[in-house]
């Protein structure tokens, strides 16, 4: 087996020298992967087309773009991000001074998936960076012409003791988790997450962990109807489907079915017609695991497939129950079943009985139904009457709750996360407090005063 215990090292030693704590060596490192990114983007789209079949259009706003632009607000904010920031101090404490130290806590290890093969292991790198820790980056063995891009570009651009990539399987990931990492930033599925949050508990390394799961979508009867038959059909078929926070399933109310799914179809004609440049699935084996889901309920918009392109209609289903397999587990592809429902609490009631989704979207012009669901039931993040933008915002964390992950990022999240808060009290020499030592006259009763 590979061992990358000499790597950890060389980071570990190269991290105590201090370097990677200075401001100027922080944003300069931004600098270098902005102009990095910005002179390979025909290379990375090419990448990205090469491993999914990703478009020009795709490729640039979910990937390289929103790379860019991470960066940029990144940039504006690090040197404020990183004062320490001083808090109150409490009666108690008269004469000292109480403050936050962000600071950085090592050596940190990134593995990422192969659906977002670049954005979602540049982007948790970007907050690596800010924050001032060294990293070692594992790139999704199924996106190879990628990961293997993004190797040669940190190879030739950054020093191994301060950031590196390596490629790999299982066994490699596997591998790097044997060492002592100070950090552990993950984004796959759940059963990993798990993997990795045991090998974690080893070393007590702090994770996140940006799982996925299934992402309802509620259309209810007071909704815009041909907005919200735009906006799911794009945030669910983008990517063919292979997006965490697309929306797994529809739940839609029976008085306004017919008349939302003749939008839907409207809407996945007009946006996806073209199957040449739509993107395909990463895998024979995910191909063949979600055609087995065109067999359940009926297939209303869709259902075609090319094995040899690895290709699958944007397909959507209906006459499907909680018993059908494709209700099992995450989609993770271009098929999107509808179950209809009569009363939203009847809804709410059975998302409260499945595990914690990474998203949620409600559709709806009616106060009362948008309320309802944000106050009642536990997901990462989501959107009222969109999908999938509230990833986009700088200002909004991601990340998931309970099996849906551990921790957020995105924006002053990125630096947080992998910012350890040092909480330091100065205390003062003037003078000293006489009532915690315990041989002062009448003290427990002038403790009394104060601890009550
Ligand atoms: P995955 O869990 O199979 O793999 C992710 C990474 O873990 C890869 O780099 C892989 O090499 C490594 N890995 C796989 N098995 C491992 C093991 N046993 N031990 C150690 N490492 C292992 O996930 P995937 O198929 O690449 O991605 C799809 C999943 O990721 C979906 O569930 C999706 O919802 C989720 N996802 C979540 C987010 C998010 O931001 N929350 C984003 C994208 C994808």
């Amino acid at each position: 087996m590979e061992n990358y215990k000499a790597l950890v090292e060389k980071q570990r030693a190269y991290f105590l020298t201090g370097k990677t704590k200075e401001l100027e060596f922080r944003i300069k490192a931004l600098e270098k992967l902005r102009q990095v990114v910005q002179s390979h983007e025909v290379e990375l789209t090419g990448a990205l087309k090469a491993d999914l079949n990703k478009s020009e259009f795709d490729a640039y706003a979910t990937e390289i773009g929103f790379i860019l632009h991470e960066i940029r607000f990144v940039i504006k904010h690090l040197k404020s991000w990183m004062k320490p920031q001083k808090v109150k101090t409490p009666m108690t404490h008269i004469g000292s001074v109480s403050m936050i130290y962000p600071e950085p806590y090592g050596v940190s290890l990134i593995i990422a998936p192969w659906n977002y093969p670049f954005q979602l292991a540049v982007a948790p790198l970007i907050g690596a960076i800010a924050a001032g820790n060294c990293a070692i980056l594992k790139p999704s063995e199924l996106t190879p012409t990628t990961s293997a891009l993004l190797a040669g570009l940190i190879h030739d651009h950054f020093q191994e003791e301060y950031i590196a990539v390596v490629e790999g399987d299982v066994a490699t990931s596997q591998a790097l988790l044997a060492e002592r990492f100070d950090y552990i930033f993950f984004t796959g599925s759940v059963p990993v997450g798990k993997v990795i949050m045991e090998a974690a508990a080893k070393n007590l390394t702090p994770v996140t962990l940006e799982l996925g799961g299934k992402s309802p979508c509620i259309v209810d009867e007071k909704a815009n109807l041909k907005l919200a038959a735009k906006r799911i059909a794009w945030g669910k078929f983008l990517n063919a489907g292979q997006t965490c926070i697309a929306p797994d399933y529809l739940y839609v109310q029976k008085s306004i079915k017919e008349p939302f799914l003749l939008l839907l179809k409207e809407a996945i004609a007009d946006m996806f017609g073209e199957i040449e440049t739509y993107t395909r699935i990463v895998s024979e084996r995910h191909f063949l695991r979600l055609q087995e889901f065109l067999q359940d309920g009926l297939i209303y918009v869709g259902g075609g497939s090319d094995q040899n392109a690895l290709k699958i209609e944007p397909t959507v289903l209906t006459n499907v129950t909680w018993d059908d397999r494709v209700m099992a587990d995450e989609i993770f592809g271009p098929i999107l079943p509808v179950l209809e429902f009569e009363d939203i609490e009847e809804v709410i009631r059975e998302i409260q009985e499945k595990p914690n989704p990474l998203a949620l979207y409600v559709f709806s012009e009616s106060n009362d139904v948008q309320n309802k669901v944000i106050n009642h039931i536990s997901f990462g993040g989501g959107c009222i009457n969109d999908t999938i933008y509230h990833i986009t915002s700088p200002y909004l964390p991601f990340g998931g709750v309970g099996s849906s992950g551990i921790g957020a990022y995105h924006g002053k999240g990125s630096f947080d996360t992998f910012s350890h808060e040092k909480s330091v009290l100065k205390q003062t020499t003037k003078f000293d407090i006489p009532f915690r030592y315990p041989n002062v006259k009448d003290g427990l009763k002038k403790i009394k005063m104060f601890l009550k």
